[in-house]
C-alpha cells in the first residue's frame, strides 16, 4: 500500500483559521440574525488602489494583442519589477540590492513555507513565540519539528516575546541553524529596534546560522528607530534572507504577489567542507517547481511604486493605522493591557483576568459577535492574550470597539 508522509500526521489536524472558522460557523448557525463582526483574520477590506486597477486593466488589454501577449514568464520574475522594488525599496533608502536577487513569486505565505526545502533535514529550527504558524508546520511538515505536545515541538526552538522581556526575544542558549524573525510582528504588532535587531545579526555571523526575516508588514512603519529592511544592518546581506508581500502593503491578497530578496553574498556548508551560495539554490527549486507570478499581476505590483500608486496605498494604509489607533484606545481605556498597533496592523490584547485566550475568544463571540484570535493558537507564549486586526473597515471597526465597551 502506498504511504503517506508520516511528517503530516504528527500535525494539529486543523489549522488555527480554519478552527476559528468553524466555531463562528457554528456561532452563525445557531444565531441567525447577529450581525458577526471579524478583527480576527488578517486580511485586508479597502478596494484596490485605482492606479493599481488601470495597470490591470492595461495588462490585460496587453494580453489580447498578438504582439504584446506573455506567456510564460521569466521564473524569478520580469526586470521591470525586480529593478522597481530595488530603485524603490532598497536603493532610495541607500540599500545596495541588486535587481537579480529579487525573486517575485505569488505570495511570502508560499515562499515562507517553500524555502525550508533547502536545508538539511536535520536542521534545527527557532522561531519567536508566539509565531505566524506557516514557519512551524512547514519545517514540521518536512520533520524537522519532532513530536508535537499540546501546542509545542518538542525538536523546535522557542524564543518567547512576552511582556517581560518587552517582546525583544533573548538569543537562544543553544544554536539553532535557521532563525526566524518577523517584524513588524505578527501576531504581537511590536517592532526589533534597530539596535535589537543588530544583535540577531551579529549573532548569526558569529554563530553561522541563517536569519529568514519576514516583514510583510513593513510598510505599516511609523517610527524612525526601526528598520524597513533588515539589510539596514551591517553584514546582513552575509546571513539573511528577506521576505516581503504586496497584500498588506497594496491589498493583493486575493491578487497575489511578494517577493523574496536571497543576497548574492549568502553561502552555506554544503556538507562536504565547501560553501554554496544560496541563491543559486533558490534559483534551481524555483525553476523546478514554479513557472512565476502572473504578468498581469507584475504589472500591477509595479505600479504601486508611481507617485499615485505611493498617495493612493499610503491612504489606505492610514486607514488601518487609525482603526488600530481606536482599537488600542478603547482597550486601554477598558483596562486592558495593549500592545502594538504602532507600526503593524494587529493589537495584542491580554485578556480580563480569570479568562484564557480562548474563554475570551468565546465570551467576545457569545457576547457581542465580534471575533478575535486566541493568542494561544500562535503558540504558549501567546496564551493569555488575543489578536485583533485593524484590517475591518472604519464603520465595523468602531461598532466592534462600541460593541466592547457595552459588555
Ligand atoms: N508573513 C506574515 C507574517 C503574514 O502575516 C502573512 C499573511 O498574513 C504572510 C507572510 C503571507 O503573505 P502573502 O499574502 O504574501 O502570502
Amino acid at each position: 500500500m502506498t504511504r503517506v508522509n508520516s511528517n503530516f500526521l504528527e500535525l494539529g489536524t486543523n489549522y488555527l483559521f480554519v478552527d476559528i472558522a468553524r466555531k463562528v460557523a457554528e456561532f452563525k448557525k445557531a444565531n441567525p440574525g447577529q450581525k458577526v463582526i471579524s478583527l480576527g483574520i488578517g486580511d485586508v477590506t479597502q478596494p484596490l488602489a485605482p492606479t493599481v486597477i488601470k495597470a490591470l486593466h492595461a495588462a490585460v488589454d496587453e494580453m489580447g494583442e498578438a504582439e504584446s501577449f506573455r506567456g510564460y514568464g521569466p521564473e524569478q520574475g520580469y526586470d521591470f519589477l525586480r529593478e522597481a522594488i530595488c530603485e524603490h525599496d532598497y536603493k532610495k533608502r541607500g540599500l545596495a540590492i541588486a535587481a537579480d536577487d529579487i525573486f517575485i513569486s505569488d505570495g511570502a505565505k508560499s515562499d515562507l513555507g517553500n524555502f525550508q526545502e533547502l536545508f538539511a533535514a536535520d536542521s534545527i529550527v527557532a522561531v519567536t513565540d508566539p509565531v505566524y504558524p506557516v514557519y512551524v508546520d512547514s519545517n514540521a511538515m518536512a520533520g524537522r519539528a519532532g513530536k508535537l505536545s499540546g501546542v509545542t515541538w518538542d525538536r523546535i526552538v522557542y524564543l518567547p516575546c512576552t511582556r517581560d522581556n518587552g517582546f525583544v526575544p533573548d538569543l537562544p542558549k543553544t544554536r539553532p541553524d535557521l532563525i526566524y524573525l518577523c517584524y513588524p510582528n505578527n501576531p504581537t504588532g511590536t517592532v526589533l529596534p534597530k539596535d535589537a535587531l543588530k544583535v540577531w545579526v551579529d549573532y548569526a555571523r558569529r554563530e553561522g546560522c541563517l536569519l529568514l526575516y519576514d516583514s510583510a508588514y513593513e510598510a505599516y512603519i511609523t517610527e524612525a528607530d526601526v528598520a524597513h529592511s533588515i539589510y539596514e544592518i551591517e553584514g546582513a546581506k552575509e546571513v539573511a534572507v528577506e521576505f516581503r508581500s504586496f497584500s498588506k502593503t497594496a491589498g493583493f491578497t486575493g491578487l497575489r504577489c511578494a517577493y523574496t530578496v536571497v543576497p548574492s553574498e549568502l553561502s552555506l556548508a554544503d556538507g562536504s567542507g565547501g560553501r554554496v551560495q544560496l541563491k543559486s539554490l533558490w534559483n534551481r527549486r524555483q525553476c523546478t517547481k514554479y513557472n512565476g507570478c502572473p504578468y498581469i499581476v507584475q504589472r500591477a505590483a509595479e505600479s504601486i511604486f508611481s507617485a499615485s500608486g505611493q498617495r493612493e496605498i499610503a491612504k489606505t494604509i492610514a486607514i488601518y493605522h487609525d482603526n488600530a489607533r481606536e482599537l488600542s484606545q478603547a482597550m486601554q481605556a477598558m483596562g486592558l493591557d495593549v500592545f502594538g498597533g504602532v507600526n503593524a496592523p494587529y493589537i495584542w490584547v491580554s485578556v480580563p483576568k480569570g479568562m484564557d485566550s480562548w474563554g475570551f475568544f468565546h465570551h467576545l463571540l457569545h457576547k457581542a459577535a465580534l471575533v478575535c484570535t486566541p493568542g494561544v493558537g500562535f503558540g504558549q507564549s501567546g496564551e493569555g492574550y488575543v489578536r485583533l486586526t485593524a484590517f475591518g473597515s472604519p464603520d465595523n471597526t468602531r461598532e466592534a470597539i462600541s460593541r466592547m465597551q457595552k459588555l
